[in-house]
């Protein structure tokens, strides 16, 4: 099993590359800490409900509730192909503990993609994002509009916005990237693991560059 970190800002594209590789191409598996976290909150389950208002500020929730997102991966972590993590880590101590898992579960750490993407695409992205409450599929009312406006293609539900990906929130979360997530950049250049793509493309770019990238 090899890992592959996606690293970006909000907007960036994480999860729409991601999800394309995964479910377009064999050999691809997509885990996203914010879906893991988002399904915690809906289930009410204790580590939802203790994410809960970090998320709806934008703010990282604490490492300790992470810790559980690194047991999830482990099991994941099993058999062969690319696991893409989307969302994780997020902080340099949140690296550290992936590198314990990675080494437990005998993986290897294979990549860190940075997708790069101006500060005014990502906000004009984040404004349109568009998900579906009871599946989780996700449109774009510019760039991946639903048939039906307003309803999911693939279950018929009324879409609506992530609580997170309100104006003042979204400020918030891409000063937390700054602050907290950015660091990793470097962090990863020094061990060679780097590779930068340019993440202000179309999906379908993106992703065939990410494929080659990865093959
Ligand atoms: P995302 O869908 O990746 O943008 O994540 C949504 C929210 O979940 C973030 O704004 C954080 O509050 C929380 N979150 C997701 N992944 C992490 C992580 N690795 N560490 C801390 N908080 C996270």
């Amino acid at each position: 099993m090899k890992i592959v970190i996606l690293l970006g800002a909000p907007g960036s594209g994480k999860g729409t590359i991601a999800k394309r590789l995964s479910e377009g191409y064999s050999g691809f598996r997509h885990m996203s800490s914010g879906d893991l976290l988002r399904d915690a909150v809906k289930l009410r389950t204790a580590a939802g409900i203790a994410a809960e208002d970090y998320m709806r500020r934008g703010e990282l929730v604490p490492d300790e509730l992470v810790a559980r997102m690194v047991s999830d991966l482990m099991t994941e972590a099993g058999g062969a192909g690319t696991l893409l993590l989307d969302g994780f880590p997020r902080t340099v101590a949140q690296a550290g503990m992936l590198d314990g898992a990675v080494a437990a579960c005998g993986a290897a750490l294979e990549a860190v993609v940075l997708l790069e993407v101006p500060e005014e695409v990502l906000v004009g992205r984040i404004s349109g994002r568009r998900v579906c409450p009871a599946c989780g599929a996700g449109f774009h009312v510019v760039t991946i509009p639903p048939k039906d406006a307003g309803f999911c293609d693939a279950c018929g539900a009324g879409l609506v916005t992530r609580k997170d990906d309100d104006p003042a929130t979204v400020e918030n979360r891409l000063a937390v990237y700054r602050a907290q997530t950015l660091p990793l950049v470097d962090f990863y250049a020094a061990r060679g693991l780097l590779r930068r793509v340019d993440g202000a493309k179309d999906a379908d770019a993106v992703t065939d560059e990410l494929r080659l990238l990865l093959a």
